[in-house]
Parts: structure tokens; sequence; C-alpha cells
């Protein structure tokens, strides 16, 4: 596996081909090594077949023709022939043509000639001819041509010396006077006890073609020359190594008329061929199956023989086969390494489109975060700007430029919730909280829009939702935020209503299903799944008569499915829109919601010394203001985390507002410094509190961290420092005492 990873993937690649090559290599070889097995074995059992099938054959063909003379020698005519013969004067010097003119014109003589050649024919032989004791040819059934037998001595052939001997005898030879090569069959004639004569028939070899027209098949003699063939190229031809080429050339040539043969190959070097051979013909290559049968009556051997063509084929074939294999495969192999290559390039143009987005995301996240704390000094001036006497002109003036940067303001906050959201950089809380208390406060800002444009605001909370639940209370008021500001702003007559009920309840958990429904100016059906795209109007003259960046609905659907749930709408032009959501939570175990001592009616902060610690004169001034309007309060600036903490040493204050960027020394740095000197008595300990733009969950504990106890966001808002400094007085004793 080690091995495998260091390989370069192009070096992989070679070595999957290399493989598949071999297993195309063993593939085939073993698929064809199968199918030859098979076909050998089929061929072995065929050629056993027709091998089994021709020697039946040529058995009782050959037992019929050892017949043939043995039935003339006891014919009447043919016994007293030798006798006829022997009471002629047969002066041996006369010529073969007078001998011949005597013998055939002696009536009975001439009378066994017409009887023999009439019979030749009923017998399916050749010739039948008469010989007498001392091998003269008496009578034949050719004694009327040319080639007559008659008075021609053949006491030199084996057949003639065998029925001499009194046996029956067959010879394979070429014809003395014909030239044609057959198969002679003798049998003696036996007259008182005695041999007194020979009756041969003679068979042409064409004549037995018809035998071996079905198979391919031919028969060697005792000495092993091809008597006979189906294929006639053979005929004629001596087995290698065979008893024929011991013979001198005399005795061959009396045999055979002939002294030299080309020779057949009949081997065993096939070892797939067992128990048949091999045989190789003259010219011709090809594998070749081989069975052969010696008779044991004459010595004659009876070969049958089957071609094999899918040896040969096999060789020729398998190299391209195994290309075929090869390069298939490897085609597949390039076509999945190819789309795998295409896969990898994919992920990874998608992973850098990813970081891209994330990083827009970021950039978005720190501009907005940047133009926030301008924001603060704009926002705040301009409030307290309108608590000094101003003219009505210069009132008006000073009340639009609070709208427009309120608006500003609005618009960096859905950017920068939207580009936390895409960043990943929104974690959902789980906290118990209590949903009523949450909703009442989230609709509590819109009453008062509400009841000036004369609509009914309402909320509808079934029964059945429990009071406590665990979940992200902070977020789920920002959705519901969003949902009741788009109903009550397009929401002309009629009444919006914020509506709760329970979905689904379990012993721990339960799913609640919100849904914010108003009669307002509804949403055209082709809108309906545009209106959650960011920066998407239903209609885009809505910036225009309604404001808006088009990115709440973006934020909220994102915020709703981070709770897990699915943010939804029905709406129908005319009619109004239902913005409906489902979220389940985790029910607060009992302790975790117990009743708190009831909280001390609010009392008139008390004076308190104060630190205001930042590094801009104009947030100075507007946090100083903002403080003062919550009561008679000492209040003194530091411009950085070193000159802040000279002065806690002077002098010791109630409360520290800590800036967290600054020069010199960040607030995080002059935090902890602060709390080491302190000590862990919790008498001595100053309340200081975060005071920053940045807004993300992070930064809270970055400077819970840093020893930091509370966290107010800029801008100021009057009513977070009022609310922390009602908290801090209602504490027994100075805090910072
Ligand atoms: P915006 O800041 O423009 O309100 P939103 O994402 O909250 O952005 O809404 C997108 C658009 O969806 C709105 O501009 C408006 O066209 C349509 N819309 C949202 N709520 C309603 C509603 N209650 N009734 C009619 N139209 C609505």
């Amino acid at each position: 596996m080690t091995l495998l990873k260091r390989l370069p993937r192009w070096g992989l690649l070679v070595a999957g081909l290399l493989v598949w090559l071999l297993v195309s290599i063993l593939v085939v070889t073993f698929f064809m090594s199968r199918r030859q097995t098979v076909g050998l074995q089929r061929h072995s059992h065929d050629l056993a077949q027709q091998a089994e099938a021709v020697n039946d054959h040529f058995e009782r063909s050959i037992a019929s023709l050892y017949g043939v003379p043995a039935s003339l020698a006891d014919d009447a005519q043919v016994r007293q022939a030798p006798d006829v013969y022997a009471r002629l004067p047969h002066p041996a010097e006369q010529p073969l043509t007078h001998r011949r003119a005597a013998l055939a014109l002696h009536p009975p003589l001439a009378a066994l000639d017409r009887h023999l050649a009439t019979v030749t024919k009923d017998l399916g032989v050749d010739i039948i001819w008469v010989l007498a004791a001392n091998g003269d040819c008496i009578a034949s059934s050719n004694a009327t041509t040319s080639d007559s037998f008659v008075g021609i001595n053949y006491l030199d052939r084996a057949y003639c010396k065998s029925a001499l001997a009194g046996q029956r005898g067959r010879q394979y030879a070429v014809g003395r006077t014909t030239n044609i090569p057959g198969f002679f069959f003798s049998a003696p004639v036996i007259k008182d006890g005695k041999v007194n004569g020979v009756v041969v028939a003679k068979i042409d070899v064409s004549r037995l073609d018809q035998w071996f027209k079905r198979f391919d098949c031919f028969v060697t003699d005792e000495l092993g020359l091809v008597v006979i063939s189906s294929d006639h190229s053979i005929e004629g031809l001596a087995v290698d190594n065979s008893p024929l080429f011991k013979l001198s050339a005399a005795e061959l040539n009396k045999r055979y008329k002939r002294t030299t043969f080309a020779t057949l190959r009949i081997e065993d070097v096939e070892p797939r061929f067992h128990p048949h051979h091999s045989l190789l013909l003259p010219g011709d290559n090809s594998p070749i199956m081989l069975a052969s049968r010696t008779r044991a009556e004459d010595g004659y051997t009876i070969h049958t023989f089957i071609r094999v063509p899918e040896l040969d084929e096999s060789g020729n074939l398998v190299p391209g086969l195994i290309a075929l294999v090869f390069i298939s495969g490897a085609a597949l192999i390039l076509l999945v390494a190819g789309i795998q290559h295409h896969l990898v390039h994919l992920k990874q143009a998608m992973v850098v489109a990813e970081a891209a987005s994330r990083s827009k995301s970021e950039f978005l996240a720190t501009m907005s975060h940047e133009i926030r704390t301008p924001m603060n000094g704009i926002i705040g001036l301009a409030r307290l700007m309108m608590d000094t006497p101003l003219t009505e002109e210069q009132l008006s003036y000073m009340s639009s430029l609070k709208t427009s940067a309120d608006n500003l303001l609005t618009i960096l906050n859905d950017v920068l919730d939207f580009s936390k959201v895409e960043a990943g950089k929104i974690d959902i809380e789980a906290i118990p909280f209590s949903l009523r208390t949450r909703i009442q406060g989230a609709l509590y800002p819109f009453q008062l829009g509400a009841e000036e444009s004369g609509i009914d605001l309402r909320l509808d909370i079934a029964e059945a939702v429990p009071e406590y639940l665990v979940g992200d209370p902070i977020r789920l008021c920002q959705v519901l935020n969003n949902l009741l500001g788009n109903a009550i702003k397009f929401t002309h007559e009629g009444g919006v209503v914020l509506r709760c009920t329970v979905a689904e309840a379990h012993e721990h958990r339960v799913s609640l299903t919100f849904a914010v429904v108003d009669t307002g100016i509804g949403i055209p059906e082709q809108e309906l799944s545009r209106i959650f795209d960011k920066f998407t109007q239903a209609d885009s003259s809505t910036t225009r008569v309604f404001g808006g960046t088009g990115l709440g609905l973006a934020i909220s659907r994102r915020l709703a499915e981070l709770m897990g749930g699915h943010l939804e709408v029905k709406s129908k032009p005319g009619e109004g829109s239902t913005f409906s959501f489902t979220l389940p939570f985790d029910l607060p175990r009992p302790e975790e919601v117990a009743p708190k001592a009831a909280a001390a009616p609010v009392q008139a902060a008390r004076s308190l010394k104060i630190l205001l610690v930042d590094d801009l004169a104009i947030n100075q001034l507007v946090a100083q203001k903002t403080i003062a309007r919550t009561g008679e309060h000492f209040i003194e600036c530091a411009g950085n985390g070193v000159e802040a903490i000279e002065k806690w040493r002077q002098q010791g204050y109630d409360l520290i507002f800590m800036d967290v960027q600054m020069p010199v020394m960040d607030g995080l740095e002059a935090t902890r410094r602060i709390r080491t000197e302190e000590g862990p008595s919790p008498r001595h300990r100053v309340h200081i509190c975060a005071m920053t733009a940045n807004a993300m969950k992070d930064d809270r504990a970055i400077c819970v961290g840093a020893g930091m106890d509370s966290y107010i966001s800029k801008p100021l808002s009057p009513e977070d420092v009022h609310e922390l400094l009602h908290r801090l007085s209602r504490l027994e004793g100075p805090p910072g005492a």
C-alpha cells in the first residue's frame, strides 16, 4: 500500500496496464488450452469411432474376397483342368504366344476360360485364373484379351507358394502383365488328398475405393507400403522405418516393380493425441491424429486419421485474442483513470471555488465590521445632537441623517450576518429560555409601527407550547423579527399574526411551527422561489418604495436550516402571505429553569466611578454622553491599555468600559494585567465590560477568556448601558470597592 502511494499517478497507470496484460495472457491461454483439450477429446473420440467402422468394413470385405478362390477350388471344371493340362504336350521351349494359343484352343480349357469370365463378373472381382501344380496358368477369365495370363508361370508369387503348400494365400502386388496394383487371393485345388492346382482371384485397388470414401484412411501391407488410401496421393508411399526398407532392390522390384519409395511419418511426438499417433503427410504441416490397427492374419495395418485444426489455429489465435482482451481492458482502465483524473481536478476546482467564496464572505464580514465602527460615531453623535436645542430645520435635517444612518447600519448588519452564514461562522447556541418572553420581546418593537399604520398585530401561541425550551433564542428572534418586519412592511390593511403551534411532542423534545401570516400585498407565483435568493426582491421597485437589501429572507432561511428547520412561503397576490418553519427543541431539565429569586425592583442607578477606554476621541465622546444619559456618574477616559492601567492603579473604578482594538496596548492585554494585579479576591475586582464592534461569537469568548465580565457591542445603545449600570448598582456595596 505504501509502495502504491509512493508511485506517481502515471506509474500507477503503467503498473495497472502491465497487470492487466498479465491477466489477459493468463486468461486467454487458459481459455484456449481449455478449448483445445475439449477439442482433442472430441476428436479422439470421433477417431476411435471412425477407426472401428473402417476396420469392420475392411474385415468383412477381405473375408468375402478370401472366399472367392476357395469356392471355385471345389468346382468340377476347375478340379479337372490340371489333369487336362498334364495330358497336353507342352514343350518348355515353345514361345509364350504359341503355348497360350494351344491352351486357349483346347476345348475343355477354353470352356473353363469362358466359365471363369462369367463368374468373375458375378463375384465382383477383376480376374480369376487357375494354375497347375508347377505354377503355369492354364485358364484365365482374361484368356481372350491381349493381357491374358494363360501360359505365364506364377510359381515365384507368395500367394502361389502358400496355396501349393495347402494354405489360402493373399498378397498385394502390382500385376505382372496388367501393371495394375491389386490384392491377390489364392486357394489350393485338392484332388485325392494332393494339391494339384491353385485358383487365384485378383481385385484391383481402384475397385476398393468406395470403402474409403467415407473416412480419411489408408491401408499398409505387412512391409509398410500404403496399398490403398482415401487420399490417392499417398498411395505407394512407405511408412518411415518400415520392414520394406530392409528389402533388397531385387526383392522390391519383384514385388512392387520399383525400388524407391517416398516416406510417410507416423510419430508419437504429440502427447496430447495419446493413445493415438500423429501423422505427418509430405508437404502438409497440419496436425493429424492417427489410429492404426494391424491384422494378425495377414499383417495388414488399417490406418484412420482425423485433422485437428484447433491445434494449429490456437497458435495463431492466441496473440490476436490476447491483444483484443488487453486493448479492450486497457481502454476501460484508461477511461476510468481519465474520469478519475477529471474528478480529482473537479474536486480541486471545487475546493478552490469554496475557498474563494469563503474568503469573499470573510472580506465582506471584515468590511462591514470596519464600517460599523465609524457608524457608531455617526449615529451616537446624531442622537446627542438631537438632544441639544436645535431649530426646526436643523432638527429635520438631523432626523433624516439619523434615519439614513440607521438604514445604513441595518444594511451593514444584514451583510455581516449573511457573510457570517456563508463563511460558516455562525454557531447555533443551545441554552434554556422562555419562549413566550422572548417572542413578546420580539413583537414589542413592531407594536408601535403597526398601530401607527392601523394594522392589527397579534400573537397567538397555542396552550400546548411549553414555557421553556432549549435552543438559540437570539437566532430564533432574528428570523421572527425579519418575517414580522416584512409582514408589516408589505401589509397596508388587515393584520399580521405570529402563530406558534406544536407540530410534534415527545418526552424530552418538541417540534414547534412558527408562522407569520399577513393580509398584505402577497407575492406573485413566479417570484415565490426567488425571494429566498440573496439580494432578490419580488419587485425591483421594492427597494425604492420599501427599502431593504433583499438579504433578510436569505439569512432567515439559512438560520432556520442551521436550527434544523426549513423556511417556506405560501402567498397569493392581493390576499397575503404566510411564512412558516418548524424547529426541533430539547426540553430543559427542571433545575435549569427553576424560577430565579424575584428580581429587586429597578432602582435608579447609583453613582459609579467609570473609566472609559477607547483610542478614538469621537467614540469616547459618544460613549461618555450615552453613559451620562443614564445617571450622574464619575467618568474618566483613557486612550489605550497602558493609560488605562495607569489610571486604574491611581484611582480604582467600579466599572471599566474597555475597547478591544487599540494602539500601544489592546484591551485584552490591559484586562489580563489588571486581573493579575488585583489578585484572586472578588472584593477588589473591578467590572470590566468589553466595548467592541466585533459581533462574532468567538470574539465574546476571547473577551471572557482575557478576564472581562460583560460585553456591549458598538455602537453603544443607551438601553444596553443603562441595563448594565442598573445591574451593577443593584449589587451589594460598590462593585469595585
Ligand atoms: P428585503 O430586505 O428586501 O425585505 P427580504 O429577503 O426580506 O429582503 O425579502 C425579499 C423580498 O420578498 C422582498 O423585497 C419582497 O418583495 C418579498 N417579500 C418578503 N416578505 C413579504 C411579505 N410578507 N409580503 C409580500 N412580499 C414579501
